[in-house]
């Protein structure tokens, strides 16, 4: 996003000035990063890279490749109310850049110490055509300029921030804390912004560097972990929508991570709107909602979402920080956003474009929409490694993963089968004993009910100890003792007995699922795809990991020959 660089920096008028939200921006070291790295991006920046000391009041330095300022505008910049971003008739709705109140250079300037250097895209250079950079350090009557070296872009250093301000110097949290607020800050924007490249540091160490691919998977791996990253799918969708009494359209893309990787706070959904990233609750509580019942109670997804709505239906304005827009009609938003997600993960796509895909810069995205119908005429090519079984779909090869297919299977029809008359048993004759720390014993006593349901006949023995009498044996595999103990502490940590009994289930599945290593022929292969395919959700497993990878042929393609990329 740039400011549109022809404009050149210019004082508000006075009743603009009053028109836009009065407010502190300096309050801690991460607002000022803030700021900062909203200018970079506001310049066109594709790579940005931040580094910190300390707790941030020690050195804050922000370094774009943007488009940079000539020197009467980088003198300009640093005055109060001076902005390249908004004009005088302009109406604050509608503004498509992230700064536009021109108040953050001079007020992180009166805060610390600022130097800012540099350098214009377009080599129009230094006002008196001296150098190619400028270098400004603002000191308390007005600032030094003069020449300096450097490629196109700016970097912005403060140093000694709040250095006069004991109070707020007193306020902050020290350093873990501080930069912790600093790296939530940039972490969210690599994501938001998976084009452009992030770097941070913290007491001159990388913490963290994002590759600016603008593949989602990418800047998810970046930011948390492979984990993450490969438990992720990207969607992508639109919609029309009334949103100020007129047919508008609603844009939203970015990243839904598995069922299987939540967290306790909805913090890790990252919300942008128009390339903002804001906190925005109402699109938060949406993306929830998409995944409804996906979710155990009170944990929340890993999730990024660009929102693109009509500039002028959105109120930037609203926050001192400018942490949060107001939606012209936030309701028809979220609404866009809730579909968006559902169908997301009810279709087909909770595959992954798989760690390969990391390596050939995200060229392996799954396809969108996907049906099951595709994996049921998939024709069989082979099996990999004892462990993968491959197929033939139109350009695509599909790559399924036996194990979690074969769990996928059994847990659906396990779920049948306890649905409708419990689960088949194998009896233990003679019966084995089994015995469980206090804890688990205690529950072992309070669950006999459910676990009988499951399949598993225990009773009392004295002591913590339990006689087994019966066993679950679904799909003619019979439990073991490993099962019952796995089966015990999911419920103990669970609490919630049907909570509890869905991932009971899943661990059953799994117990008699075929491993990785078993050899198995074309007719068992094609059963496992038919089975697979009739399933409600072929496309994870019971633990929500995926069952099938697409590899697209055009990714094999750009693989070979990765040199002659036709588009
Ligand atoms: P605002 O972003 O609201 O316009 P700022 O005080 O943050 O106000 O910046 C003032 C002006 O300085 C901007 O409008 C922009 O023209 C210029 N500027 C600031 N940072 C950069 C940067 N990193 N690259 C290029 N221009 C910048
Ligand atoms: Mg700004």
């Amino acid at each position: 996003m740039t400011d549109g660089s022809g404009r050149g920096v210019e004082r508000l008028p006075d009743r603009t000035v009053e028109r836009i939200a009065a407010g502190e921006v300096v309050t801690r070291p991460a607002a000022v990063v803030k700021e900062l790295v909203e200018n970079a991006l506001d310049a066109g920046a594709e790579s940005i890279e931040v580094d910190v000391v300390g707790d941030g009041t020690d050195l804050i330095r922000v370094a774009d490749d943007g488009h940079g300022m000539a020197r009467e505008d980088a003198r300009l910049a640093v005055e109060r109310h001076t902005t390249s971003k908004l004009r005088a008739d302009d109406d604050l709705r509608g503004v498509r850049t992230l700064g536009f109140r021109g108040e953050a250079l001079p007020s992180i300037a009166e805060a610390g110490e600022l130097t800012l250097t540099t350098a214009p895209a377009d080599g129009a250079g230094s006002g008196d055509g001296d150098g190619p950079a400028t270098r400004l350090a603002v000191g308390d009557d007005g600032p030094d300029v003069s020449d300096a070296g450097r490629a196109p872009g700016t970097t912005v250093e403060v140093r000694n921030l709040f250095a006069d301000r004991p109070a707020r110097r007193k306020s902050l949290g020290g350093p873990k804390r501080e930069f912790a607020r600093v790296s939530d800050l940039v972490a969210g924007y690599a994501l938001v912004r998976p084009d452009v490249r992030f770097r941070l540091t913290h007491d001159d160490r990388e913490t963290f560097a994002s590759p600016g691919s603008g593949g989602d998977v990418d800047a998810a791996l970046a930011v948390y972990d492979r984990t993450v990253a490969s438990r992720s799918t990207t969607f992508e969708a639109e919609a029309e929508v009334d949103l100020d009494g007129r047919r508008r359209e609603v844009r939203v893309e970015g990243l839904l991570c598995y069922p299987s990787v939540t967290r306790a706070s909805g913090e890790h959904i990252h919300v942008a709107v128009g390339g903002r990233l804001v906190r925005d609750d109402a699109v938060r509580r949406a993306v929830d909602s998409g995944y409804g019942s996906l979710l155990p109670d009170g944990r929340h997804p890993v999730a990024v979402a660009r929102l693109d709505v009509p500039p002028e239906t959105v109120d930037v304005n609203v926050h001192p920080a400018k942490r949060e827009v107001a939606h012209a009609d936030a309701d028809a938003v979220a609404g866009v956003v809730e579909r968006a997600v559902r169908d997301a993960l009810s279709t087909a796509d909770l595959r992954r474009a798989g760690d390969v895909a990391m390596d050939l810069d995200s060229s392996l995205a799954p396809a969108e929409g996907e049906s099951d119908s595709r994996l049921a005429g998939a024709t069989y090519v082979g099996q990999f490694r004892g462990t993968y079984l491959l197929f033939e779909a139109d350009d695509d090869l599909l790559v399924v993963d036996q194990h979690a297919a074969h769990e996928r299977v059994n847990y659906e029809r396990l779920r049948a089968a306890v649905a409708e008359e419990g689960v088949p048993t194998r009896p233990l004759d003679p019966p084995e004993t089994v015995s469980f720390p206090p804890g688990e014993a205690a529950t072992v006593e309070a669950e006999r009910e459910t676990l009988a349901g499951l399949g598993f006949d225990v009773a009392p023995f004295g002591g913590g100890t339990f006689r087994v009498r019966s066993v679950p044996a679904p799909l003619g595999r019979v439990a073991d003792l490993d099962a019952l103990r796995e089966t015990v502490a999911a419920l103990h940590a669970g609490g919630d007995p049907d909570d509890g009994r869905e991932e009971l289930l899943a661990d059953l599945a799994c117990h008699p699922s075929l491993k990785a290593g078993d050899a198995l022929g074309e007719a068992e292969a094609t059963a496992l795809r038919d089975r697979l395919a009739a399933c409600e959700r072929p496309f994870d497993c019971p633990h929500g990991r995926p069952t099938v990878l697409t590899v697209e042929e055009s990714a094999l393609i750009r693989g070979f020959d990765r040199h002659a990329r036709l588009g």
